[in-house]
């Protein structure tokens, strides 16, 4: 095993804002399945689109030997996002090779459309949980979300899938957009309170620059909990860890919690442990960045890895990233990186 140099764990251990790396998304490909209206709206993602040549993506041993040198860094936990992570082939794979990282807490995140046909071999790779996206279950809702036609019916028999398979515990994912889905709120917290998943809802985010976003499209986690509050009482419960992106909430009047990701209305920078690795090995310290580090070059060049350590060292240890924080206060449009690409 590589030693690690002090210099690198030194500067890698707190950003600018005293913030540890802790937290690590890797997007394992820049395409999906969907054309989900909040993320790679058809207009911006058509059929002309340019996505990635293979060679350009990380391979999976060029992962694997990053997510090995992150864990030196202190990461703890791998997140593997897109893109639609499952049309990656041979994506179990990649997960097998990540698994066999001692320590390490490894998800996905996913829309589920593939789920049913490969939870079991994603178990049996080794993965350990999973989060899916769901954003109603009104299949013309759903539908108009998705905007590829694709049923509710089929991402709960994915969800269902994983929960045969032991993929436990599942979080739900639903992204609320003003006028589109806030009616959803409530039937998606009773369905998946029954079911025993932790649904969780996010404020709809201005990432990227195609989706239009608007602040008045914004359902703030405030008014999220207080529809579902009227109908089945919430509490407030104390976060699993610090730095948890989601602020609990549980039932007041018997089992089950929901979480709600305020990152428009609560910005929570402040408790960011979160690097991003894009498709093609680009590192991220924040999801609203507009430039990234090239990872790729160093693995590609034949570079040590005392010097990869080094250079994700040094860029964690320069971070001052508070995008949310300080939403609305630039004077000049950001060109920012979109979801799809820098991984969600
Ligand atoms: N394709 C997978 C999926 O949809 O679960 C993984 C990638 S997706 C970019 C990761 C998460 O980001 C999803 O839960 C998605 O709903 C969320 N997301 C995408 N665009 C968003 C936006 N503009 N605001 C808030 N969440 C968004
Ligand atoms: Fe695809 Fe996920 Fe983006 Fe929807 S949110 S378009 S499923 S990457
Ligand atoms: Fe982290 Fe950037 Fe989001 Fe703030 S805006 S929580 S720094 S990813």
């Amino acid at each position: 095993m590589t030693l690690m140099p002090s210099a690198a764990l030194n500067a890698a251990s707190r950003d600018r804002l005293g913030r540890p790396l802790r937290d690590l998304r890797i997007s394992v490909t820049d395409r999906c399945n969907f054309r989900c209206v909040y993320c790679m709206p058809k207009e911006k993602f058509g059929a002309d689109h340019q996505f990635l040549e293979r060679k350009a993506l990380l391979s999976f041993e060029e992962i694997t030997r990053l997510a090995r040198l992150f864990t030196q860094l202190g990461i703890e936990k791998i997140r593997l996002t897109g893109g639609e992570p499952l049309v990656r082939r041979g994506i179990e794979q990649l997960i097998g090779m990540l698994a066999s990282i001692p320590g390490l807490d490894l998800t996905l995140t996913t829309n589920g459309s593939l789920l049913a046909r490969k939870a079991t071999v994603l178990r049996a790779a080794g993965l350990k949980r999973v989060t899916v996206s769901l954003d109603s279950l009104d299949d013309a809702v759903f539908k108009a979300m998705n905007d590829v036609d694709f049923p509710v019916a089929k991402v709960i028999e994915g969800i269902d899938a994983a929960a045969a398979a032991g993929l436990t515990p599942i979080k739900v994912n639903m992204v609320v957009k003003r006028g589109v889905n806030e009616h959803s709120i409530l039937p998606m917290a009773k369905f998946f309170r029954e079911r025993g998943h932790i649904l969780r809802f996010i404020e709809y985010m201005d990432v990227g620059v195609t989706n239009g976003w608007r602040m008045d499209d914004v359902v703030s986690a405030r008014e999220i909990v207080d529809i579902v509050s009227r109908e089945m009482p919430l509490e407030p419960a104390d976060p699993n860890y610090t730095g948890e992106v989601a602020e609990r909430w549980r039932y007041s009047d018997g089992p089950g919690e929901i979480g709600v990701i305020a990152s428009v209305t609560q910005a929570f920078c402040r408790d960011c442990t979160r690097a991003r690795i894009s498709t093609e090995g680009q590192l991220y310290t924040c999801l609203f960045a507009t430039s990234g580090h090239d990872l790729r070059a160093l693995l590609r060049g034949g570079a040590s890895d005392e010097a990869i350590l080094a250079r994700i060292g040094g860029v964690w240890g320069a971070r001052d990233d508070r995008y949310s924080e300080i939403r609305g206060q630039q004077t000049q449009p950001l060109k920012k990186i979109e979801m799809s690409y820098i991984g969600g």
